[in-house]
């Protein structure tokens, strides 16, 4: 029978909390909710396993390292009201400690979006089951409903803001250490993701948690070394160089519904772990490897090369160049900045039953789905090729950025600035949009300051101007860009 408790938290508050017969139950803890279901209390499977490196830890990521909390309320240092509540969105961050009955943590629950429903499958009963990301990358996504499933410009979106998620903490210093498709659930439909357990985060200073990572997104490293004893100085333990492994496979898992590394090679005949570890650690090899094709799947559809060629050199650096150097790994930073261009690139397909939705056009003249063959529809979309002056010689443009636009697509303020870029503070400036109206292209100027037309006056705050072929738009400011149109 379920029975009302109360915790006593270090910051003194009493909280109540339901006390259920099968609590759900992690590696390290079990979970209690409170009578709202508002946030969760948790307890440590082994109370011993709660020692003071531990305390400490939870402390500063409840304290300093806090990116869910403002500065002046106890959190990190430039964290204002606004990018708590941004960073709220991101991660399912611990807000308290329990001390009594025993020690614990306090975390918010998880929105309500990243849990399914009853018509999330009609072959399975999910309601209320979390959305961890291993239902939507592997065959487990033939049990759900279409409408679960989202679409390419979705799956790049929550990519976009897992990478963002994972520079947040890199950049202050954290490392995450055991991401992997449990610790993040994401809601396709939206593009939205969440990143949870951040209590075995690494903390500089702090003795690092006794984690290892989860089978398939353990960096080759940390598995290839983990069989040395704790103190060895050759044994390689997460942090910031093995979530960036991680990152990029779930990355890559997000759009491709596979394991970059899980291929037909067979690394050693003697047992089935014995060829894991191998395969995953010491011999680890992508499939997509653009020379030893011994690990690739026969009949690979679709590969990287479907994906535009910023993605493409992203994914080679995180599986060739860097799978087993973890220097040439690509920054979160990099992801994020790699994957909004690449959003910014996505044309529709005409193909309502495309799984794919969308796709990245490799000729804009002759637009292609690479997915479903269905060609693109060139009336549809303009595009956009953002210039900016190459230092020290006036008159010479460089291009910076390029944008594929549908009628009513925003301008940010990354598009018109070659030194933004998109992040949790420019992501909702609408600097102008496009419209399309009686088959003629327009640009309205939303708060781009000193626009001049392609005949050279002025576009005010709130007027549209009609784009031909060819246009050229210009910024009057210093270090002014160009925007030149191709319809
Ligand atoms: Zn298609």
């Amino acid at each position: 029978m379920n029975k009302l408790a109360t915790a006593l938290t270090v910051s003194g508050r009493k909280l109540p909390y339901v006390i259920t017969d099968n609590p759900p139950r992690g590696g390290m803890k079990y979970t209690y909710f409170s009578p709202d279901k508002k946030y969760v209390i948790q307890f440590y499977n082994n109370p011993s396993d709660a020692d003071l490196s531990i305390r400490s830890r939870l402390e500063a990521i409840i304290g300093k390292y806090n990116p869910t909390k403002s500065h002046k309320q106890g959190g990190a240092v430039g964290v204002d009201e606004k990018l708590a509540g941004y960073f709220s969105k991101r991660y399912c961050w611990p807000v308290d400690i329990v001390v009594q009955p025993e020690f614990g943590i306090v975390s918010p629950c998880y929105p309500s979006n990243f849990f399914f429903n009853q018509n999330s499958s009609r072959f399975l009963n999910l309601d209320g089951k979390d959305k961890k990301s291993n239902w939507f990358t592997s065959s487990n996504r033939r049990f759900l409903d279409k409408s679960e499933l989202g679409d390419l410009r979705m799956w790049i979106q929550m990519s976009v803001l897992l990478a963002r998620s994972v520079r947040r903490l890199h950049q202050a210093g954290l490392a995450h250490s055991d991401l992997s498709n449990n610790n993040v659930l994401i809601d396709p439909r939206t593009g939205n993701c969440i990143v949870i357990d951040i209590d075995s985060l690494v903390v500089p200073g702090i003795y690092p948690p006794e984690v290892a990572g989860t089978r398939g997104y353990i960096a080759p490293e940390v598995l290839a070394t983990m069989e040395l004893p704790r103190r060895d100085p050759r044994r390689v333990i997460p942090g910031s160089k093995t979530d960036l492994h991680a990152l990029a496979v779930l990355i890559y898992e997000y759009l491709f519904f596979r394991n970059p590394l899980s291929g037909p090679k067979i690394f050693s005949s003697v047992s089935a772990e014995e060829d894991d570890f191998l395969g995953f650690g010491e011999k680890a090899l992508f499939i997509e490897h653009p020379t030893d094709r011994s690990n690739r799947p026969r009949d690979l559809f679709p590969t990287v090369d479907d994906y535009g060629e910023i993605l493409k050199n992203l994914f080679h650096r995180a599986f060739v160049e860097g799978l087993h150097n973890p220097e040439l790994r690509p920054s979160a930073l990099e992801w994020e900045r790699g994957l909004t261009r690449t959003r910014d690139r996505l044309m529709m397909c005409q193909n309502p039953d495309c799984v794919y939705g969308w796709f990245i056009p490799k000729d804009f003249t002759n637009p292609v789905c690479p997915f479903c063959k269905t060609n693109g529809d060139r009336r549809s979309v303009i595009k956009f090729d953002f210039y900016t002056e190459v230092k020290g010689h006036p008159g010479q443009w460089r291009k910076y950025s390029e944008m594929t636009a549908a009628k009513d697509t925003p301008l940010f303020l990354w598009h018109i600035r070659p030194n933004v870029y998109a992040d949790e503070k420019t992501d909702s400036d609408i600097m102008a949009y496009t419209a399309f109206t009686q088959n003629k292209w327009y640009l309205i100027n939303n708060k781009i300051e000193g626009l001049i037309s392609p005949k050279g006056s002025d576009v005010p705050f709130g007027t549209a101007f009609q784009m031909e072929d060819g246009d050229i738009f210009k910024t009057a400011q210093t270090g002014g860009i160009i925007i030149e149109v191709r319809l």
